[in-house]
């Protein structure tokens, strides 16, 4: 979300409460609503109750329709926090999710996929990689991401720190150089920022936005280059989509 964003929502879903617009909003501007400036948010703070103060920000529920509610620690942003998410939420607030040295140096020595030039990602500081949990489980799609605050996000797959047991290069990872790339993609048309890559059989393939991960048959994603062919809308080569989910493991910055 850029820091300019007034609300954001499901295109697509009505809310299920007419006072708190859960299920139909994602999140929204705090002060701008409490200004009464849309009719479309809420616009007063009496609506909020039980308030849980977490590690950053506060926790709050919908009098109505008692939804969950996060306002991060700065006031900025409001966030709806799905029920399957709250008891994730409540324990990255009592859990120390610090690194310690050495996992933050093989993170360095991985190299952090930056923010992208329009702002997008600027609350995470992200690196690709594989963890091995606690519980033996290897998960080579990871991210670490290092944040300020509670991981509400419904539509990322998180877990905690604690369950870090190893971190090591992730076979799947872009090279830095081509990650950073992909960070600096224009938005040429409507949700539509591509860089061009060569993948290790020769193969040139679009990817959209930043990207961390190539997960193919027979391809070493380690091999990725930046294709030296320019973008050419009536010439496109295939768009890459990773299948298979990212798995978030939240830390404490
Ligand atoms: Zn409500």
């Amino acid at each position: 979300m850029s820091l300019t964003t007034i609300s954001s929502q499901y295109a697509d879903k009505k809310p299920s409460c007419r006072i708190c617009k859960a299920g139909s909003s994602i999140s929204f501007n705090w002060s701008y609503a409490m200004e009464g400036k849309s009719a479309d948010l809420p616009n007063s703070k009496d609506i909020y109750i039980n308030p849980e103060p977490l590690k950053t920000g506060v926790l709050y529920q919908c009098r109505h329709c008692q939804s969950y509610w996060y306002l991060d620690a700065d006031e900025q942003y409001m966030h709806h926090v799905a029920d399957s998410k709250v008891a994730l939420v409540q324990a990255w607030s009592q859990s120390d999710l610090r690194l310690s040295p050495q996992q933050l140096d093989i993170l360095q020595a991985i190299g952090r996929t930056a923010p992208d030039i329009y702002g997008n990602g600027t609350e995470y500081n992200e690196t690709p990689c594989q963890v091995k949990t606690t519980d033996g489980t290897l998960y080579p799609l990871a991210i670490i991401s290092i944040q300020q605050h509670a991981p509400y996000e419904a539509w990322r797959n998180c877990k905690l720190a604690t369950e870090i047991a190893e971190i090591s290069p992730s076979p799947y990872a872009l090279p830095h150089e081509v990650r950073l790339a992909t960070t600096q993609a224009e938005e040429v048309s409507m949700s539509f920022a591509p860089t061009l890559v060569q993948l290790s059989n020769g193969e040139v393939v679009i990817l959209n936005w930043t990207n961390n991960f190539i997960k193919k048959p027979a391809i070493d994603s380690s091999k990725t280059t930046l294709s030296d062919k320019s973008f050419n809308r009536n010439n496109m080569p295939p768009l890459y989509r990773l299948a298979d989910e990212i798995v978030y493991f939240i830390a404490d910055a």
